[in-house]
């Protein structure tokens, strides 16, 4: 009798077990891009149909593209699952081709991309898109944009050459004029924050806190993932001459070492 009320114990305590679930055990590929082009002219641009095909072999495969803000959500324990092969796709910089090369193949595959959008060019300089751009991307309900400071300063150069008075200025007006600005003309708030050329300090980290960024992403080719500090979560960036073969090995988390 006593082995088996012990056996029953077991096996209930093993069924509770397994019904607990494990939150934000998964860890999660998130996809830097820039540009696209049909010509390559520096590394960050990738070719137009090498995009296509990236995407296409991404659906294939079983991959599920999932918001940031949903990866964002899970990773801090709000979200309890999401699907097995998750994946999030951003693109920083808010370059003209993204409108006019990226959008209508996102568009073909319907799958959510998270811009990351530094003001100071937006409707201003030649190789970035305009607002009306922007709200019309969001408009599809599959772009939404976030914070990539406000002009995508260098802040290990700008820490070496400014005062320590006029470098915290400097910083304060990149991540709050940044937030502040997107949020007026975006109409949403802004949560999230990519650092401009993945370059970020201990100081930086919470900096980005303090002001009221919820995430921010650095590019330092991991997986995201609970347990990393949430203001410098890993991306990958995907630069010109990967092939489908690099992207199955990012994917997979072969490169999450
Ligand atoms: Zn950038």
């Amino acid at each position: 009798m006593a082995f088996k009320s012990s056996k029953f114990l077991l096996i209930l305590l093993t069924t509770v077990f397994l019904c607990i679930p494990s939150y934000a055990v998964q860890s999660i590929p998130v996809l830097c891009y820039h540009r696209c082009g049909a010509e390559v002219k520096d590394s960050m641009t990738i070719k137009t149909k090498d995009f296509a095909s990236q995407l296409e072999w991404l659906i294939k495969n079983g991959y599920t593209v999932i918001t940031l803000d949903t990866a964002a959500r899970y990773i801090k324990g709000e979200i309890k699952s999401i699907p097995a092969k998750s994946i999030v796709i951003t693109a920083d910089d808010g370059h003209k081709s993204v409108y006019s090369d990226m959008a209508p193949i996102i568009k073909k595959y319907k799958v959510p991309v998270t811009l990351f959008i530094y003001p100071s060019a937006i409707s201003n300089a030649k190789y970035a898109m305009t607002w009306d751009q922007l709200r019309e991307l969001e408009a599809t309900k599959l772009f939404h944009v976030e914070s990539h400071t406000y002009w995508h300063p260098n802040f290990k150069r700008e820490k070496k050459s400014l005062s320590p008075e006029e470098y915290a200025k400097s910083v304060h007006t990149q991540l709050y004029k940044s937030k502040a600005t997107l949020e007026k003309k975006m109409g949403h708030g802004i949560k999230y924050l990519a650092w401009p050329f993945g370059i970020y300090d201990k100081d930086l980290l919470i900096k980005a806190k303090e002001a009221g960024y919820d995430m921010a992403f650095s590019i330092d080719n991991h997986h995201m993932k609970a347990g990393l500090d949430n203001m410098a979560q890993p991306r990958y960036m995907i630069i010109d001459g990967y092939n489908l073969k690099r992207l199955e090995s990012i994917s997979s988390g072969k490169e999450d070492k």
